[in-house]
């Protein structure tokens, strides 16, 4: 009896550092488990430079910004009653975001500040929790008998989400449990008060859906998975009474089963979608799943960017109609974009389906690296795919969602390179150079180690370390943009079909030592929009590689970049620069026309055809998510080309 509960405490003591971002090990309809973040660590190369800013500028000059500003003296507050309470009602969430992403910076490497720093913000806001498990900065004094009467606006359960996920990834960097069992001891809470027959609860800012989905597959306490699906339900849409203007904008309070389209607040509605993926991962419930597809089909065939941001109008931070997708007016927030990538991952995991992929690549290249400047304390609230020169990139914003988001995007990001799958398979989503330290469904521990120059260039040597020669598969995502890809394994080209946008499976028995060699197809691309997308109608943008391009003022001879259109036929040649920005990146140079600049005090309007470009002028292209890093220029995405 004693032995049997040594081996159970040790299991269960292993446990958390095997967890994933999301722990899909029990789920019964994951088919794919994604790794740790702790086993990919990142070597010299894009990723790794962008973690390090993150780790070493972002997160603590972030956190002086939290303490400059009072946000985490709001939680003080409730110990000093002399301190003002300050900033929006949702500040909480921001803080959590903070810790979250600074514990998943300590995954990747020891970071003491910043483990110091996190474990005086947990001590802290175990020491304000109150008795019950009720915890808000913002509803207390006065305010306290607001406590989930103005569910729509209050956010009080989207700050939760927030808490429980700091909770988890502190959880699974050192087995410290405290924060995420204060914010279930909160949970438990809201069971008490509330539910059927007691106060209607509402997500009126999805969030804590996903956290619920979490906290089910951390303690397997079926009740707070049932939870969530009391918050999808819309049962209380009666008790609450919700209008339909409110459950288009919020993305809840009616059943979730009955959408069709995405519609509302980007980022409630994508974030709804993920903890709804979330339920289904858990039950199968088919009904979700239809749900599911009708809204992906939906978001990827008329409301997605090309940078892999959504949301076009600034009015609400909605979804527009279908196919408006607006270039200077685009409201894309880093959080949309973002919440995107988790959507995606929920149903990658699903089914292996490499479309998924491909949205998630898309938003994380462009739409989500944009978000942080390149010096990692300049954030993107808005990601617009054009702009006049307007000041897009702040250190700081009052409703400081997105950079803590951004933060814990990039901390965490190693976890979303693999998955593993029943068939004894490893899966490969991504390509930058890391090493990955971590152990297949057999139980066999696996090393590998890929050296590339992606996502500049397109070769990769990928050596793998079983730690005995193993049959197993490894699945190789095959990106959408490489249209033709060599594949070799010790030397030896695998004879078979590389079709872009799938994952290429290769079973075999693998030895140590065994080399996977790569060679993507780096050619740059023209995309073009659906011709029903009014303002790129006629333009085309530029892909090379994952990454998006621009044409920024900085790179333009005399011309306006809205003046300047592409020649069709003219090569996009890429090369590698040092000196535009801190460290390499790859340019497109090319050849374009310009229109004559308007005389001063030209007509608006004049009888007769519109001008044409005339002047030759050399082109040169730099990647979408370094705009504005040299102050605060024009860019465009979309080009018109002359015929
Ligand atoms: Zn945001």
């Amino acid at each position: 009896m004693k032995l049997w509960f040594a081996l159970f405490t040790v299991a269960f003591a292993a446990d958390w550092k095997d967890q994933a971002v999301i722990h899909l090990e029990s789920s019964p309809h994951a088919l794919l488990k994604p790794v740790p973040v702790r086993a990919v660590t990142f070597t010299p190369g894009f990723w790794q430079s962008r973690q390090k800013v993150t780790a070493e500028s972002s997160l603590p000059s972030l956190l002086a910004l939290l303490e400059q500003n009072g946000y985490i003296d709001n939680f003080r507050r409730l110990k000093n009653k002399d301190l003002p309470r300050r900033g929006p009602l949702y500040t909480d969430s921001d803080v959590y975001k903070w810790m979250e992403a600074a514990a998943w910076a300590l995954h990747t490497g020891p970071h003491p500040q910043l483990e110091s720093r996190l474990n005086e913000l947990i001590e802290l806001v175990l020491s304000v929790q109150e008795p019950s498990g009720y915890l808000n900065t913002w509803h207390i004094g006065d305010r306290e008998k607001q406590r989930f009467q103005l569910q729509e606006t209050n956010h009080e359960l989207y700050c939760l989400g927030h808490w429980l996920q700091a909770g988890y990834a502190v959880y699974r960097y050192n087995g410290d449990r405290r924060l995420l069992d204060a914010g279930a001891k909160f949970v438990d809470y809201l069971l008490t008060i509330g539910g059927p027959g007691k106060q209607p609860l509402l997500t009126g800012h999805p969030e804590l859906e996903l956290a619920l989905a979490e906290l089910y597959r951390i303690t397997g306490e079926k009740k707070y998975l049932d939870f969530a699906a009391y918050l999808f339900s819309g049962v209380e849409k009666d008790r609450l009474k919700i209008t339909p203007q409110r459950a288009s904008y919020m993305f809840s309070g009616i059943p979730f089963t009955s959408r069709d389209k995405f519609e509302g607040h980007a980022v409630r509605a994508l974030y709804a979608a993920t903890g709804a993926a979330d339920y289904w991962l858990e039950t199968g419930d088919a009904a979700y799943k239809k749900t599911l597809d009708t809204l992906w089909r939906d978001l990827v065939s008329s409301k997605m960017f090309v940078t892999g941001g959504v949301g076009s109008r600034a009015a609400g931070e909605t979804f527009g109609d279908a196919y408006e997708l607006p270039n200077r007016q685009a409201y894309t927030e880093s959080c949309a974009a973002i919440a995107n990538w988790i959507f995606q991952q929920r149903l990658l995991a699903g089914s292996g389906n490499a479309r998924y992929t491909a949205v998630m690549e898309r938003a994380l290249y462009n739409g989500i690296n944009s978000g942080m400047s390149l010096s990692g304390n300049m954030y993107c609230y808005r990601n617009p795919l054009a702009s006049a020169g307007e000041k897009i990139r702040n250190p700081w914003y009052n409703t400081l969602c997105c950079p803590p988001n951004l933060q814990r995007t990039f901390m965490s990001l190693g976890g979303y390179f693999y998955s593993t799958s029943k068939d004894n398979g490893l899966w490969l989503h991504f390509y930058d150079s890391h090493r990955l330290d971590w152990r297949l469904p057999s139980g066999a521990a696996i090393k590998a180690e890929m050296k590339t120059g992606m996502p500049w260039r397109g070769d990769v040597q990928y050596t793998l370390t079983p730690a005995s020669a193993t049959s197993m598969t490894l699945h190789l995502r095959i990106p959408e943009w490489s249209l033709q890809t060599k594949v070799s394994i010790n030397g030896v080209p695998y004879p078979g079909k590389v079709a872009p946008n799938t994952y290429l499976a290769l079973k075999r028995t693998w030895k140590p030592g065994d080399v996977v060699t790569m060679s993507f197809d780096m050619t740059p691309h023209r995309v073009a929009a659906n011709p029903r997308v009014p303002e790129t109608y006629g333009k085309v943008s530029i892909q090379r590689g994952p990454f998006l391009y621009c044409l920024e003022q900085p790179d333009v001879n005399g011309a306006s970049v809205f003046d300047i259109f592409l020649n069709p036929g003219a090569p996009l040649n890429p090369v590698t620069r040092k000196d535009k920005f801190e460290g390499e990146i790859t340019v497109l140079e090319s050849r374009g026309l310009s229109l004559p600049a308007p005389a001063t005090g030209a007509a608006l309007y004049t009888y007769g055809q519109p001008a044409q470009p005339i002047k030759p002028l050399p082109l040169t292209l730099v990647p979408y998510y370094t705009f504005n890093n040299r102050g605060d220029a024009p860019f465009t995405v979309w080009l018109p080309q002359t015929k």
